[in-house]
């Protein structure tokens, strides 16, 4: 199976360089199941032209479970097309292959990464479920421009009429990292297959290769759904993740409550450091930021050394993408970026990525959520990953009268679903501690005024059960 890549981009050099592979070699990488190859076959003054080519084993594919469907009375196990089509092999074999490419990197020539170059690729044979009119749908939103050759079932036997096989040829200016990103996905996609079990982790990878085009790719619905291996409980979940990217540009300056006043930073940042204080006090040692925006709060965890585990989850990419330059992770030393992980995830979906922490906090996260979205997260946080200490705050409604520029019943946010009275606060987080064996405290943050409260609540919940969290427990009461 071979995938070309060829550029006019000038000096043609700049290719080899983007994808780190020098051009007077053959390099070789092993996949799980066979091998691929790297190599150019020219580079001249006008052109370079990069070819990989895979070498997939079809008795090791036989033998690695998740390979082809058959059992022992049928051929398909053995004689199958994978080890000649583009597959998600082909996927594996790119992301391994070009990762430094993939993830916008370029150490000897970074300026390079962003510019967009002339590419033709072709593609010797791709099957394709639903044919032209599928390709068409696929690249063509991209801006591709593309050739197509259908092949024969057999070119001996013209009426056995045309196969899903065709050969692929596709033309675009772009980046490599664009490039790479959409033929990485889109090529599994066109087959409609995958040759390994897929999970929760395929969302994250779907997503982050997808970052800067699924969303607003009119077939998103098609790729994901395609690419999920049609689980529909991850596409939703896909799903539901990118369209909340899209609307929610101005969710995404999270945590700016934009209606609150003037000290709306200082009173964000004492709200930050309540939260951290009884983290710390909590003694965990992995905590959780479940709908961490950009991040605030996940720098202050990582400035204390008790915190060995700090992981940070939100639903929107674009504020995950904020917070990483903000607490210059990159930039980190190793044993500090060790410590820390963003990931993209929607809390109304059980994720296996959030269970077993010590803590969990979610700052002014749960009135963004309408009533039955509320249920979901509560199940996912506390049935689900239920840390040992969960501290949840969430604005408290009856100071809003002692804002001037809020009307009564005004909300502090237009993307809130709900603001709360303390009474309201405790009486869910109540049902909650009963319902899943916690014990729970309410806290007022900032200064408290005598009739309304304080200006945001803060509920910190602790497990009373001992045996799921036994060594977290005893960890806990050190
Ligand atoms: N905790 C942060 C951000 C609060 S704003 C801070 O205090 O600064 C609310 C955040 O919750 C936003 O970043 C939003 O993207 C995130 N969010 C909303 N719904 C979510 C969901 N279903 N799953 C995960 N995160 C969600």
């Amino acid at each position: 199976m071979l995938l070309t890549i060829t550029s006019t981009h000038q000096p043609a050099a700049d290719l080899s360089y983007l994808l780190h592979k020098h051009p007077d070699k053959v390099h070789q990488i092993d996949l799980s199941t066979g091998s691929a190859y790297i190599f150019y076959p020219e580079v001249s003054a006008g052109k370079c032209t990069v070819c990989l080519l895979l070498d997939i084993d079809p008795i090791g594919l036989v033998r690695r479970s998740g390979g082809p469907r058959g059992n022992d009375f049928a051929l398909e196990q053995y004689v199958n097309d994978r080890p000649y089509v583009a597959s998600s092999f082909m996927s594996a074999a790119i992301v391994k292959a070009f990762s430094t490419a993939m993830n916008g990197r370029c150490k000897d020539k970074p300026e390079l990464v962003s510019v967009a170059m002339p590419f033709e690729v072709q593609i010797a044979a791709i099957p394709v479920s639903g044919g032209e009119a599928v390709l068409k749908e696929l690249f063509e939103p991209l801006g591709y421009t593309m050739e197509l050759q259908r092949h024969p079932v057999d070119p001996a036997f013209p009426e056995w009429g045309e196969s899903r096989y065709y050969t692929l040829t596709l033309k675009n200016i772009l980046t490599v990292q664009q490039l790479l990103s959409h033929l990485y996905i889109l090529i599994p996609v066109c087959d409609n297959d995958k040759h390994y079990w897929i999970g929760e982790h395929e969302i994250e990878k779907l997503l982050e290769k997808g970052k800067d085009w699924l969303a607003t790719h009119p077939a998103r619905a098609l790729i994901t759904m395609r690419y999920l291996k049609h689980q529909r409980s991850l596409a939703n979940q896909a799903m539901e993740i990118l369209l909340k990217d899209e609307i929610s540009g101005e969710e995404a300056e999270s945590g700016s409550e934009n209606a609150e006043p003037e000290e709306k930073k200082r009173v964000h940042d004492l709200r930050l450091e309540a939260v951290r204080d009884e983290l710390v006090q909590a003694n965990a040692k992995t905590v959780v930021d479940l709908g961490c925006g950009e991040g605030k709060l996940l720098k202050l965890l990582l400035a204390e050394k008790q915190f060995e585990t700090i992981v940070g989850m939100d639903v929107s990419y674009r504020c995950l993408e904020i917070a990483k330059d903000r607490l210059k992770l990159d930039k980190l030393p190793l044993a500090q970026q060790q410590r820390i992980r963003l990931m993209q995830g929607s809390l109304t979906y059980r994720d296996a990525r959030i269970e077993g922490f010590d803590a969990a906090a979610l700052v002014e996260v749960i009135e963004h959520l309408d009533e039955a979205r509320l249920a979901a997260l509560e199940k996912v946080v506390f049935r689900y990953a239920k840390p040992v200490d969960v501290v949840i705050t969430t604005p408290n409604a009856e100071y809003n009268k002692k804002f001037d520029k809020l009307q009564a019943g005004q909300m502090r946010h237009s993307d809130h679903r709900f603001e709360w009275t303390r009474a309201e606060f405790q009486q869910w987080g109540n049902r909650i501690a009963e319902e899943y064996n916690y014990s729970v405290q309410y806290k007022p943050v900032g200064e408290e005024d005598a009739e309304v409260g304080a200006l945001t609540q803060m509920a910190v919940f602790t497990t009373k059960q001992m045996i799921i969290g036994k060594n977290r427990f005893l960890s806990n009461a050190k």
